[in-house]
Order: structure tokens, then sequence, then C-alpha cells
């Protein structure tokens, strides 16, 4: 028997074997997201985002719980307390289906749980986390506003001391899951610097408009925060962390599922277009016959199994303590970039076809306009890394 006999076949899917790196309880999680998106989210996804709503979203919030997705990689409190690369596949897979449901569990548990989850008091993980991992409480995660974007140390929601109370005032905009979370996470400047509050849905002063007339995550509750003269206990302020430290390291938690979420996109546009391609006939034969196309869909096999390895890697680093928010911003940058080329390739795959609805593709490339600019900017992580090799801070 020669020494080829014993290769592995090649895997179409799996061109270069990465699955080899995971453990029988990875899959098993892939396998159960996949699942799920493909009876929940795929049949209707299309009509979801033609409407521009996302109808049902408290049902498939528990329904998210139930499936240990939302804060899966934390521990205690309710929470999966999977590894890093299991979350990371879970992003993967929901991204597949769509940003915008990928979006909805990065910023439960990525962002507001992670918070409350790291900075929190005892009191406020009990009261909060059991509910929001199981879906019951959905959290949004007010950092942006509209005036201060890539640069939130400029801005302008404050909270000032009361007596014992804190009174909030200021406006948060394009935040996910505002106008149906239970509990908001605010970042407001203080006299002893950034810190960040707990807000219940229904405190006086506080309301969540949803944003209107998006064209991208259009399956995606997007809103603006409203406080005015927000009065809240002593006891919302998250007590472990002052500076914006306390928002960026969230920030750098739900960059690292968007690293893998991305190239779920890209693996939804790059399946679709290796389909079309082998069925659509013009010049008398297959599209996917003519060597044009399979330039394409070689190059973006390439880059979409380059950025799940890259995904991997990054994973392993998590799950072993050693991965920097440099690292992070590399993964970002990289495999967002990548992910849009690939859906803006496949797009041109399918021809007129890859302007419907009827194919995930120009759904996808849209929604990752938004994933492009949202947690760090392309040009951040750019100046993120620029600043890391040169020394240099280039950022004003
Ligand atoms: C759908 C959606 C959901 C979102 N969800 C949330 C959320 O849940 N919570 C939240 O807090 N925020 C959220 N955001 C906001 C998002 O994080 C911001 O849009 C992002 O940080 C960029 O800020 P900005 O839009 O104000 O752009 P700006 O900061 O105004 O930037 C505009 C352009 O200028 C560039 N730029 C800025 N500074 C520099 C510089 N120094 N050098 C070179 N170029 C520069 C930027 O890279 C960008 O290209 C969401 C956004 C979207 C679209």
């Amino acid at each position: 028997m020669s020494a080829s006999a014993k290769l592995p076949a090649f895997d179409p899917a799996d061109p270069l074997g990465l699955d080899d790196l995971l453990s029988e309880e990875d899959r098993a999680v892939r396998a159960a997201v996949r699942d799920w998106t493909t009876r929940r989210v795929a049949p209707h996804i299309a009509e979801w985002y033609e409407n521009g709503e996302l109808p049902g979203i408290r049902e498939l919030a528990r329904e998210l719980g139930d499936l240990g997705a939302l804060g899966m990689s934390l521990t205690g409190y309710g929470c999966a307390g999977a590894s890093a690369v299991q979350y990371g596949l879970a992003c993967l897979e929901l991204e597949a289906a769509d940003s915008g449901i990928r979006s909805l569990v990065s910023v439960q548990g990525s962002l507001a749980m992670y918070a409350i989850h790291r900075f929190g008091s005892e009191e406020q993980k009990r009261h909060w986390l059991p509910r929001m991992a199981a879906g019951e409480v959905i959290g949004c995660f007010g950092l942006t506003e509209p005036d201060h974007g890539s640069d939130p140390a400029g801005m302008r929601t404050h909270a000032r001391r009361d007596g014992g109370d804190w009174v909030l005032d200021g406006r948060k905009m394009w935040i996910t899951n505002g106008s149906v979370a239970g509990v908001a996470v605010v970042w407001a400047r203080t006299e002893d610097g950034i810190r960040g509050f707990l807000v219940p849905a229904g405190t006086p002063g506080f309301s969540a408009p949803e944003i209107r007339h998006k064209w991208s995550l259009r399956a995606s509750v997007t809103s603006e925060l409203v406080l005015d003269d927000v009065r809240l206990p002593a006891e919302a302020v998250l007590p472990e962390v002052t500076g914006l430290r306390g928002p960026l390291s969230c920030l750098s938690h739900a960059r690292y599922g968007i690293v893998w979420g991305a190239m779920g996109a890209a693996r939804s546009c790059f399946e679709s277009a290796v389909e079309y391609a082998r069925t659509r006939e013009q010049f008398g034969r297959p599209i996917g016959g003519f060597q044009l196309t399979q330039a394409k869909l070689a190059d973006m096999a390439v880059e979409l199994h380059k950025g799940i390895l890259l995904a991997h890697h990054l994973g392993r680093r998590m799950d072993a303590g050693r991965l920097r928010p440099e690292q992070v911003s590399f993964g970002k940058l990289n495999n967002v970039r990548e992910a849009i080329e690939i859906c803006r390739t496949a797009r041109t795959i399918l021809g007129a076809n890859g302007i419907s609805l009827e194919y995930p593709v120009m759904r996808h490339a849209t929604n990752l306009e938004s994933v492009l600019t949202y947690e760090g900017t392309v040009e951040m992580h750019q100046l993120v890394l620029g600043k890391a090799l040169t020394g240099l801070d280039a950022f004003r």
C-alpha cells in the first residue's frame, strides 16, 4: 500500500482538516447550535430581514439560554462554563445563520453579562446573571454616543452623586438589544472617571427608542438610549472598575466572538457560491467549470479556512489565558475584512440572483458592513496594531 493511500480523503467542506483540532465535546456544541439555527432561524431569516424585525426575540433568547449559548464561556451563576473555542464555534454557527442572531448573543454574553461577571458585586451577579444566562432577561451595553464612537473617552453621558443615589444624564446611540433589554449596562463619566451602571428597564427617565431604516443588521434590534435624570441607588454602579479599561475589556471579549462569527457569514456565502457555480449554466456549461470562477472559489476557500484557523489559534490562546488585545485586533481586522470580500465575491458568482433575498449572500454582505464598523472599526484595529508594531501612537 502506498503512503498516499493512507491519507484521509479531501473534504471540500474542511479542506485543511481543521476538524481534527476539535474534541468530541467541541463538535457536539457545534452540532447543537447548527441544529438550532437550521430549525429556528434559517426558515424565517429572509422574511425577518426583509421586514426589518426580529419577531419572537424573547422566545429566541430563552431558547438560546436553554442551548447554553448566553454567557457561554462564563462560569457559575447558571452559565455554561464552555471553553473559548466552543464559544467561538457557537458564534460561527450563529453568524452563518445571520449576523443579527450572533449580535444578540454577543451583546448578551460578551458585553452585558461579561461586564457584570467581571466587574459586578456578588449581589449584582446573583441578581442578574442566572436570568440572563437563561434568556429570561436580555441585556444591552451602552458605550457609543451620537458624537463619540471610536473615541469613547470623550463621552458626555455623566453620573453625579446625589446623597446616596446616582443621577445619570445623556444619550447612547446604536445600542444592540436596547429596546428589548431588561437591563442596560451604561458607561458614564463621573468625577472619579468612567464607571459602569446597571439601569433596569422601566427606571423613570430611561427610554430606548428603536432605530429604524437600517440597511444592515435588519434582523437585529438597534436602539438609542435616553437618560434624563435617571436616579439609581448607590448599588447600581459596577464596583470593580473605574476608567475605560472596563468597557474596553468587555469589547475585547466580544471581538473575539466576531473573529469566529465573521467566518460563519463567509462560509454561508461560500457554500451558496459553490452550489450555484455547479448548477448554473452559461455558454453551454456550468459556470463553476470556467477558470475565472474556480480562481474566485479557490481564493475564497483559502481565506475562509485561514480565517477559521486563525480564530482557532486565538481561541486556544484565550483558553490558556494568553490572548492579548492586540491579537484580538489582528483577528477582527483580518477575519471581518476577508469575510466581506468573500461575500462580495460570492455575490458576483450568483450574478443577478446575488442581490436577491432568496440567497443569503447580499444579506450577509450588508450585515458585515456593520460588523466591519462595530466593536472597533477597521481603522481602529489598524491603529492598535500599528502602535504595537512601532511603539508610536497614531490615534490622535
Ligand atoms: C448595527 C450596529 C450595532 C451597534 N451596537 C452597539 C452596541 O451594542 N453598543 C455600543 O456601545 N455601540 C454599538 N455600535 C456602535 C459602534 O461601536 C460604533 O458605530 C463604532 O465604534 C464606530 O463609531 P462611529 O459610528 O461613531 O464612527 P466614528 O468614530 O465617527 O468613525 C467614522 C470613521 O472615521 C474613522 N476614524 C475615527 N477616528 C480615526 C482616527 N484616529 N484615524 C483614522 N480614522 C479614524 C473610523 O474608523 C470610521 O471609518 C453599533 C453600531 C452598529 C452599526
